[in-house]
């Protein structure tokens, strides 16, 4: 009673003007910015050097990029917390039938038992520094698009080459900042040998399957131990068994009691891509033309690989991590164009562009440079609409099967490796290649040859659509046989090639690496004939994204610049995989009329939702615990029920995954790991209305660990 007419105090309070709500802001803040907040009038109570202290140790030593996705240290023994589904890879490497580690979980009662994150790398920020005007100095006048997309490709490889000599051991990057404008340098301590520790079973790491990602309310256990490991000496090392755990600078602290409702909170992580500063243009391509391609193609691979999946536990495993992916990625589209349409995003942004069009058209200088830039992207992507369903074609067509994608590289290594090592596609630079065999070795571990045969005569069958200046002709060659209709001899080319190629065998995959392509050209098979013919197709295609690439990046760069003097402001850049903060509140949200949600889920709603078949299946032990009562001392005390996951008004996207979820004091509170549904358009455009993240309650991990998972070894490691 008392707290409701707080409540509406607070709203009178509101709506009169005289209190403000500190709402969340837009903006994954780069490391940049960071000086430049008022940490205190945030939220924040850690001053900026805690923060970050590029000379001495603050809280961003404690992140890591792990293999894509975020995840944080939290002992001072290496200790790494990610999510489930950042870790599921790994879980699938190491699960066989026998051995069903996805069905019960993984736990190394001590560090000996610790088992290979085979392919896993953990990053470090080292030091960042602004390389742009050294970028763009290999930019000259007389060059066309396309040389003026390979000088800078090739100058950013120079400076990669250039300071991972300089500092052995390190990785660098050069992340555009603003596309065509801006590059940073970021170098990263480099570690190489990651273990798992522990993780639940997968019917709780991912409670609620495709049914519930990206929902909210939600009950997903999805969090994961790992450890890195460094040489005896400290150097990042292979995995070796002499190889000791890496002592971080920095690890976080858990805070065991939480959170609650509107408590400050932020997040330091990796998010992966975003597209804000994008035209119309691009929003329109997006939306009508590439995410519906997509949606449709992934849809009908998940129908296949389901089927074949259903065949046994070993065929279900091999699939597992492929549909995963294609699930993850066609509810999120599905997610994208639902929202696309209702908030009339493309719309929005045109009439932007219009308001812009005046000011520009409003001065004659700034006409004079800025005048067609929005028109002239616009025919860019007139061009990309017409060619894109063989543009989608050919650039999905080597990547539907492991024998054809595994042909296709090997020729390619071949042409590549021969060039100067900052002139190859980067997978082939020397710095890369070890790490693009490794996962074409890995690759193989799933081939399952019925699926293999599906998607490729699938795709097939796709090109015939392709007509006039698109057909490829390699693929006709296949097809338009005398007296054969189509299917017949795709069936026909298809038996020869499964039946001959070893491109799935290890040692074979391994011996034709070293090939040189005169060697590769005297091989006559179905598969690598196919290969040599496409690939003059390919350069083709790749010179033709080049230009493209070139034209859009002068553009963008100068819309950027006019953009600036129209709003008089400074922007964000997008996410581009580089570290970025984001901060809001614990906080519900209402995604439709007459609907509210409210931030916390419980061990109640988990129990409530279980039907004791995929996806909602608690199992014995959890609902045991939870008849008990056996809550223990990591509650939600105003629910008296243990919180399972928490949803907050932060800026998030894909590679936030396992970011660490933390309170004014920079404490661990949860863990990152989705958005809701309408939340998949912050990619495009962000606000505080519809913007929430999903986060495990670290209390649910801890109460995990203590009662359910025999796992109290890692609460002391943690100092619980
Ligand atoms: N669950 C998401 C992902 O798959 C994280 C996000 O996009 O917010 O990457």
């Amino acid at each position: 009673m008392k707290l409701n007419l707080l409540k509406i105090i607070l709203l009178v309070l509101i709506l009169l003007g005289t209190v403000t709500i500190n709402q969340a802001d837009e903006g994954m803040l780069p490391l940049s910015e960071i000086h430049k907040l008022d940490l205190k009038a945030l939220g924040f109570s850690l001053d900026s050097k805690a923060l970050y202290n590029p000379n001495g140790v603050s809280l961003i030593d404690g992140i890591i990029n792990l293999s894509g996705c975020t995840a944080s240290f939290v002992s001072p023994d290496g200790l790494i917390l990610t999510n489930y589904h950042c870790a599921f890879p790994a879980i699938q490497r190491v699960t066989t039938k026998e051995q069903d580690f996805m069905k019960n979980g993984f736990t190394a009662l001590d560090k000996s038992k610790e088992l290979v994150a085979k392919g896993y790398t953990v990053r470090m920020i080292d030091f960042y520094k602004d390389v742009s005007k050294e970028v763009l100095s290999s930019v000259k006048k007389r060059m066309n698009y396309e040389q003026r997309t390979k000088a800078i490709e090739k100058k950013i490889k120079k400076i990669v080459v250039k300071i991972e000599k300089k500092y052995p051991g390190k990785r660098a990057e050069v992340a555009e900042m603003f596309i065509g404008k801006t590059y940073v340098l970021f170098v990263y301590v480099y570690i190489k040998d990651v273990r798992l520790v522990y993780s639940p079973p997968r019917s709780i790491g991912e409670y609620g399957g495709e049914e519930d990602n990206w929902m909210w309310p939600r009950h997903t256990g999805d969090f994961t131990f790992m450890r890195a490991y460094v040489a005896p000496d400290g150097s990042s090392a292979e995995y070796s068994k002499k190889n000791i755990p890496f002592r971080p600078k920095k690890y976080l602290q858990v805070a065991a009691d939480g959170v609650k409702e509107e408590d400050f909170v932020f997040v330091l992580g990796y998010p992966g891509r975003t597209f804000r500063h994008r035209t119309s243009h691009f929003f329109n391509y997006e939306e009508k033309i590439k995410k519906p391609y997509i949606v449709d193609l992934y849809g009908s691979m998940i129908e296949i690989y389901e089927k074949i999946s259903k065949k046994d536990r070993t065929t279900e495993i091999k699939l597992s991590s492929a549909l995963k992916r294609l699930w993850n990625v066609m509810k999120k589209y599905k997610g994208q164009l639902k929202a696309f349409n209702n908030l009339k995003l493309t719309d929005k942004k045109r009439a932007d562009e219009k308001a812009l069009q005046t000011f520009i058209d409003g001065d004659k200088k700034l006409k004079k440079k800025y005048g067609n830039i929005l028109g002239n992207i616009g025919n860019l992507y007139e061009e990309k609409t017409k060619d894109a369903p063989y543009d989608f074609f050919l650039s999905y067509f080597t990547r539907s099967s492991v024998l054809l994608s595994n042909a296709y590289r090997v020729y390619d290594a071949s042409i590549e490796r021969k060039k100067k090592d900052t002139e190859r596609s980067s997978a082939y630079m020397d710095r890369n290649f070890s790490r693009t065999k490794r996962y074409m070795m890995m690759g193989l571990r799933n081939f399952t040859p019925e699926a293999d045969k599906i998607t490729f005569k699938k795709m097939l069958i796709n090109a015939v659509k392709l007509k006039g200046k698109y057909s490829i002709l390699p693929i006709q060659k296949i097809i338009n046989k005398k007296g054969v209709d189509t299917e017949k001899a795709i069936d026909e080319f298809i038996k020869t090639v499964y039946s001959q190629s070893k491109f799935h065998e290890k040692e074979y995959l391994t011996n034709m690496l070293f090939k040189s392509t005169k060697e590769l050209n005297k091989i006559n098979t179905p598969l690598l004939n196919l290969v040599k013919e496409l690939y003059p197709i390919y350069k083709k295609q790749k010179a033709k994204y080049k230009q493209q690439k070139g034209k859009l990046d002068k553009l963008l760069a100068n819309l950027i610049e006019v953009k600036q003097k129209f709003k008089g402001t400074s922007f964000i850049p997008d996410a581009n995989s580089t570290l970025r903060l984001t901060y809001g509140h614990i906080r519900g949200y209402s995604p439709a009329d007459a609907v509210v949600y409210t931030p916390f889920t419980t061990l109640t709603g988990l129990i409530e939702k279980n039907t004791s078949s995929r996806p909602f299946i608690a199992g014995e032990k959890l609902i045991d615990l939870y008849q008990k009562k056996d809550f223990g001392r990591f509650t939600l005390p105003s629910k008296n029920d243990v919180p399972v996951n928490i949803l907050y008004s932060t800026d998030t996207t894909g590679g936030n995954s396992g970011s660490p979820v933390l309170n004014a004091k920079g404490e661990l509170i949860g863990l990152n790991f989705d958005r809701v549904f309408e939340a998949t358009i912050n990619d495009y455009g962000w606000a505080e209305s519809y913007s929430r993240s999903i986060g495990v309650d670290i209390r649910y991990i801890l109460w995990f660990l203590e009662k359910y998972g025999k796992a109290g070894h890692l609460l002391k490691e943690m100092n619980l």
